[in-house]
């Protein structure tokens, strides 16, 4: 019996934790503002999806195809995307309607985790993530997609589209899912395609998302320790071996790390880890750092 009151207990906080928004969230005054329709500084059906869940422009996409990401650092487009420094502490955000009015299934287990990844990044940086006002420049918009994807770095203006599906997003073990989309938008990179990671992880030659692996000469590391922990790193299960006998993907061991102990961790999505917010106080959080 007290295991079962234990239980109901548990699933009823449960409940309550994951329905809970960042503190500034519900703003009648915001909820109520209709803002005048803004045409786009980017077309995002002309965007391009790399490394699995990075947009970028077609032009910014061809030079990455022609020399790699070292190309497209090196670019006068990358110049133009870089100016991602320039998202200042306090970042607007908003919330596709099918999220926010979802009572249940995968759209709110998709709301949840999009306030729990909020309220992570809120609570352990400078960073705050108030709801968008109409003059608002730039701003975060969380929509439902076809994949869980985002773009590098600031907008030139107004949204910036981070797509969630509930394959990728949805459940208790993807809730910094948002957060690592959001992270991709603060401008960083996969973990595991850092200049060093052939110290730290040996990548299968058959994995079958080989341009989500490739190094990344130009990832800033701010010389911070090889993170298996980050949310910005795969698991190893991803990117499984394809059998073509089969006509499925095996389960099979994509990375081997050089990690003692437990790899069962490595590319979790459950919760920010120390280095995640090291990088992001490195970069927008200088003064407190
Ligand atoms: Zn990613």
């Amino acid at each position: 019996m007290r295991l079962i009151i234990a239980f109901i207990i548990c699933m009823i906080v449960n409940v309550i934790s994951v329905e809970i928004p960042p503190a500034d969230y519900f703003d009648e005054d915001i909820e109520n503002e209709s803002c005048p329709e803004v045409e786009r500084a980017e077309d995002e059906e002309d965007l391009v999806l790399i490394d699995g869940d990075i947009l970028v422009t077609k032009e910014q996409a061809a030079i990455y195809y022609e020399s790699g990401w070292d190309g497209l650092v090196n670019s006068q487009n990358w110049m133009k995307l870089n100016s991602l420094n320039e998202w200042s502490k306090t970042i607007p955000h908003e919330i596709d309607q099918q999220f926010v009015s979802a009572t249940g299934g995968d759209d709110k287990s998709i709301k949840s985790n999009i306030f729990l990844s909020l309220k992570a990044l809120q609570d352990k940086t400078c960073l705050k993530f108030p709801q968008k006002r109409c003059s608002d420049p730039y701003y975060l918009s969380f929509v439902k997609g076809d994949s869980c994807s985002t773009y590098l770095g600031k907008p030139f203006a107004g949204a910036r589209v981070i797509n969630l599906k509930a394959n990728c997003a949805a459940g208790t073990d993807r809730k910094m899912t948002p957060a690592h989309e959001v992270m991709h938008a603060l401008g960083r990179a996969h973990e595991h395609q850092r200049a060093d990671r052939n110290r730290y992880v040996t990548i299968a030659y058959w994995n079958t998302c080989n341009s989500q692996m490739t190094i990344k000469e130009g990832f800033r590391t701010f010389n911070q320790p090889y993170d298996y922990y980050s949310i910005m790193h795969y698991s190893p299960k991803q990117c499984q071996y394809y059998s073509y006998t089969s006509l499925a993907y095996q389960d099979s061991m994509t990375f081997t790390s050089q990690l003692k102990g437990s790899s069962s961790d490595v590319g979790q999505r459950g919760s920010l880890s120390p280095g995640d917010i090291q990088h992001i106080k490195r970069v927008y959080c200088p003064s407190v750092y």
